[in-house]
């Protein structure tokens, strides 16, 4: 199987992530339950918010802003810093 570098996700991501994603669709590795990330419970503090199952609390992701920096960590799956203006 070839290899590339992360750039040849470009293309695809950029459609993940222009999308409303408060529409997509989530299964809770922890109850099984399906919820749109709309309907996930959010704890917030400061500029860092955390994204919780409705059903069982198991967190979900957790998202936070520092200066032009968002970081999106989705807990074993690792996270990801997200350059972004303002
Ligand atoms: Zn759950």
């Amino acid at each position: 199987m070839p290899v590339q570098d992360g750039n040849a996700l470009a293309g695809p991501l950029s459609e993940v992530f222009a999308v409303e994603v408060t529409s997509a669709w989530r299964l809770c590795p922890g109850c099984g339950t399906d919820s749109t990330v709309g309907a996930l419970r959010v704890y917030t503090m400061g500029t860092a918010a955390v994204a919780r199952c409705p059903h069982c609390g198991e967190i979900a992701f957790r998202l936070a802003r520092h200066a032009e920096t968002l970081w999106l960590d989705f807990g074993g799956g690792g996270a990801l810093r997200i350059p972004v203006t303002g």
